[in-house]
């Protein structure tokens, strides 16, 4: 009998075949599409699983939460890439740098500077992306679209910090195609290679209009 946390071994097993499909529907590599297991709110017995089967790639929104269990896991799976896909407070900037291989949520100013400061300091150089709040959501994360040329070239020319690539969450209630070819066009304007987008419920549709990382956290380890 398969129990609850064995049964994310299978899952990324089947979103990985489903990423393929996708992919290849549009004449993409499929290892060019990298999935990251989002293990927000499950523990270490939960994760493990995925670990031991050789999944490498995991994405946690809390600092906190994510020191709390990964620096263990990290020394007992070398290889594993930490991504930080929530919001992060400049105050934390120190504790990113050291826990995380990449952080999705560059989206201000004081956050670039906390960060080029911290990467100078301790020698780490996560891979960065900037965050852009394509829905203009006045509650949500990231930098507005119209801004995001001026702060990418901020922190690339001033800061000297190498930006991977764009991340976006499109707005619940709208259709998330618009915002991934969105995402998609402001990267190609800007040179940037790498785009952040689609979770459990439209990641396919990210993977077609040219995802490289998507997020994935239900779909793997069930509700939260
Ligand atoms: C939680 C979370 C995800 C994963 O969401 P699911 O719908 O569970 O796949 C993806 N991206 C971000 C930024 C998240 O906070």
């Amino acid at each position: 009998m398969t129990n609850v946390a064995t049964a994310s071994v299978d899952a990324v097993a089947g979103i990985e075949a489903r990423i393929a499909v996708a992919a290849k529907g549009v004449g993409r590599n499929p290892s060019d599409v990298r999935l990251i297991a989002v293990s927000k709110t499950f523990g270490a017995p939960h994760i493990m699983p995925a670990l031991e089967a050789g999944h490498r790639d995991f994405g946690e929104n809390r600092v906190q939460e994510a020191q709390g269990k990964w620096p263990a896991l990290k020394a007992q799976f070398p290889g594993v890439r930490l991504h930080l896909i929530g919001p992060l407070q400049s105050n934390k900037a120190k504790e990113a740098v050291q826990l995380f291989d990449a952080i999705h949520s560059v989206d201000r100013e004081k956050i670039a500077r906390a960060l080029a400061a911290e990467m100078n300091k301790q020698g780490r150089t996560p891979e960065l992306y900037v965050q852009v709040n394509t829905g203009e959501e006045p509650q949500k994360a990231g930098i507005m679209p119209r801004e995001t040329a001026a702060f990418v070239a901020l922190c690339r020319d001033e800061l000297k910090l190498a930006i991977a690539g764009l991340m976006c969450i499109p707005p619940v209630d709208d259709e998330p195609a618009v915002h991934f070819a969105f995402l998609l066009k402001l990267a190609r304007d800007l040179g940037l290679a790498r785009l952040s987008m689609g979770m459990s419920s439209d990641f396919e549709t990210a993977v077609e209009l040219g995802a490289t990382d998507i997020r994935v956290g239900s779909a793997i380890f069930g509700g939260r």
